[in-house]
């Protein structure tokens, strides 16, 4: 395989692309300014000025989240929304009201746990995933690590006042990851609330709504009352229908950490957003370098369950760590499996940060150009 032309070469070790082809010419290998160069020629050129070049797989290479399932292994999942937009536009207090209203009462008594992600069912039963994670910090650290969560983006805009820099960098991220967005006009009930204001900035950003005849839905909401929020869902669940998506339950469970933290009584935990196959009770996993079997896991209602679905966030028990929020969850059929890849995970994290002589990564590579 070919994996970077000379001239981007040339640009990841900062020496101009004339140094590249007169190192390859003393090398005997004749290059021009775009040829692709392969493992060996990267390697060889790159040593030539001091760096050593390692190859990795991108986290999205190993990741396997879409694996290629037979089509008739496919069923249908729920879709995992993301909330953004400026800060006190309402994020916060959308996501509580969602919680509070639409998880089903009798749950472990009503007592919900921050978790990181949550799900509901709406009144037609059907269900959509929440990330708990306000902000699309989240949603950038997790996507820069090749994390891939997000089917639908919730834009929340506040009708009292405008589209302001973090709206902008919301719509932006989401247009970036190619997530459909829904436009949550939030705070309606507020007298000063001018929702056409709002609709008409979009349309000056080319972002036209679908009353005024284009194709991004919006609906406006009070996160106070909830006026407007079962609209909300409907269009979340109709933005679903177009994605049609769906993964294969009847596999080996992947999914992704969102959070993960050592708790004084039960060890590590981890919220993990199952996203292909179902995650069961004994499994052993692998996430980053950590691994272990499933010894325990809870919804974000504190109520313990036995698996966990496409489309489920759960909190699991048993990880020999905690991982990063973005590392992928993968279950092993052997613990020998896992354990070498966990082994090997922590011998490269240990060489990196022992390693003194200049390096880049191809996944680095990747990222960059
Ligand atoms: P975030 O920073 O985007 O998470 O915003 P918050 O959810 O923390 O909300 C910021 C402030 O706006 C808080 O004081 C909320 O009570 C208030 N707020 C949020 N949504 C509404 C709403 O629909 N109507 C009114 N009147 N206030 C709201
Ligand atoms: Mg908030």
């Amino acid at each position: 395989t070919e994996f970077i032309s000379a001239n981007d070469l040339a640009s990841l070790l900062d020496v101009s692309v004339n140094e590249i082809i007169s190192v390859c010419m003393s090398l005997g290998m004749f290059v021009s300014i775009n040829q692709r160069l392969d493992a060996e020629a990267i390697t060889i050129i790159a040593d030539e000025f001091g760096y050593e070049v390692e190859f990795t797989k991108t986290d999205e290479e190993e990741s396997e989240v879409e694996e290629v399932d037979s089509p008739e292994d496919l069923e249908p999942r729920a879709p995992i929304v993301t909330i953004m937009g400026h800060v006190d536009h309402g994020k916060t207090s959308l996501l509580d009201y969602i919680r509070s209203s639409k998880v089903t009462s009798g749950e472990a008594g009503g007592i919900t746990q921050h978790i990181g992600a949550y799900d509901v069912k709406t009144d037609n039963g059907e269900k959509i995933a929440f990330l708990d994670t306000p902000g699309h910090e989240a949603f950038t650290a997790m996507r820069a690590r090749g994390a891939k969560i997000t089917d639908v983006a919730i834009i929340v805009i506040a009708a009292d006042d405008s589209i302001m820099p973090q709206t902008k960098e919301a719509i932006n991220h989401a247009q970036v990851a190619g997530v459909p967005m829904i436009f949550a006009i939030n705070k309606v009930d507020k007298p000063n609330a001018n929702p056409n204001k709002i609709k008409e900035e979009l349309a000056n950003m080319n972002l036209l709504v679908e009353e005024w005849g284009g194709k991004y839905q919006s609906q406006e909401i009070s996160a106070k009352t909830g006026q407007g929020i079962d609209e909300l869902l409907e269009k979340v669940l109709l933005e679903a229908e177009i994605l049609e998506l769906t993964a294969n339950p009847n596999r080996n469970a992947v999914g992704t950490v969102v959070e993960a933290s050592l708790d004084k009584g039960r060890g590590y935990v981890s919220t993990v957003m199952v996203q292909a196959g179902t995650l069961k009770i004994g499994d052993i996993m692998l996430a980053g370098q950590h691994y272990g079997r499933v010894k325990a896991m809870f919804d974000h209602t504190g109520k313990k369950v036995k698996e966990a679905e496409p489309s489920t966030p759960v909190q699991v028990l048993g990880l020999s760590g905690a991982p990063q929020a973005g590392d992928i969850l993968k279950v092993y059929d052997t613990e020998r499996e896992a354990r070498e890849i966990a082994n090997s995970r922590e011998q490269i994290n240990r060489e990196q940060s022992m390693r003194t002589k200049k390096h880049i990564t191809l996944d680095e590579i990747g990222r960059r150009l």
